[in-house]
Parts: structure tokens; C-alpha cells; sequence
């Protein structure tokens, strides 16, 4: 081991020697606590997934609790990250490239989401027959501090349980 490698070990924090420790691959950090399974639901991380996955709920002490979710040779789509983003909106997700940080973001608030979110309302075009993708307009709610999803169909409004109706 040279110096600087034993030095690094030395200062690293354990977020950081959690995050060098995957070779290629994700980690979604800032989960909100308790979100930890629905985002592996969400990935469709399952029984049959062979790669290593490395889940952390209540982590950060003093710092306040949050999930961190480690998973092993999968980059994530953009409708996964609009799907974790209606669950847990503070979420960040390191992209890890042969051992690298190559890419660090929070992910962010959609404008909109389409194909994601069924409909809560039953004679909603979106619940037909029809092949008509669904498509929700998303704002904040300052006072509850949740994401409100407005279907443009049907104006029905969804804010509780979202992960519910994330197809
Ligand atoms: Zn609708």
C-alpha cells in the first residue's frame, strides 16, 4: 500500500469508501429514509439480479437519516430516475465508472412524466382500451412538501402513495 493510498483510507469517510468500493455501475444516494426497497422496485432489482446491490437504510447519523442504494453494473434510464425522483425527490445518484465518480447530480423534479404513473382514476382515457400513454404535469406542494401530479386527461389529482401506481 503506498502513503497516500493508506492516507485516503485513513481520511476517506464511509460514504466515500462505499462509493470507491463498486467498480462500474450507481449509486443513489439522499434516499428518502424508508424509500430504500421502493427505488430496487422501481429497478427491478429482484431475486433473479446476479449483481452485487448494497442497500443502506438510515444512514447518516447525525447528519440527518437518509437511504443509500448501491448497485453494481446498471447505469439508470431516464424514466428510472422520473420514477425515483416521485418518491424521492432529494435522492443524488453518482454514476461510477472503473472505480471513478464520473458524474454527480440530484436528481430533479420533472415537469412532467409520461408512462410512468397510472392513473387513480378508473374512466380516465389513459384506463381505456385506448393506447394512449399517460401523461401527469408535476408541481410541489409547498405546505405537505410532496410532488402533486395533475393527469392532463383527466385533471385527476395524485400526490399520496405515488409508488402505488408507478408502473
Ligand atoms: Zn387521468
Amino acid at each position: 500500500m503506498t502513503g497516500e493510498k493508506k492516507r485516503s483510507a485513513r481520511l476517506g469517510d464511509k460514504n466515500d469508501l462505499r462509493i470507491k468500493a463498486i467498480e462500474n455501475g450507481t449509486v443513489i444516494d439522499h434516499i428518502t429514509p424508508g424509500q430504500a426497497l421502493n427505488v430496487l422496485n422501481i429497478l427491478r432489482v429482484n431475486g433473479d439480479f446476479t449483481n452485487t446491490v448494497s442497500v443502506v437504510m438510515n444512514a447518516g447519523g447525525s447528519r440527518g437519516d437518509k437511504d443509500v442504494v448501491k448497485i453494481e453494473g446498471r447505469e439508470l434510464t431516464e424514466k428510472e430516475v422520473n420514477s425515483i425522483s416521485l418518491i424521492s425527490p432529494k435522492a443524488t445518484l453518482n454514476i461510477i465508472r472503473n472505480f471513478e465518480v464520473v458524474q454527480k447530480r440530484p436528481i430533479q423534479k420533472p415537469e412532467s412524466v409520461c408512462g410512468i404513473v397510472k392513473c387513480i382514476n378508473p374512466n380516465c382515457i389513459t384506463n381505456s382500451s385506448e393506447p394512449i400513454e399517460t401523461k401527469f404535469i408535476v408541481s410541489e406542494n409547498e405546505k405537505v412538501k410532496s410532488l402533486v401530479l395533475r393527469c392532463v386527461f383527466c385533471e385527476s389529482i395524485m400526490t399520496e402513495d405515488l409508488i402505488k401506481f408507478i408502473e
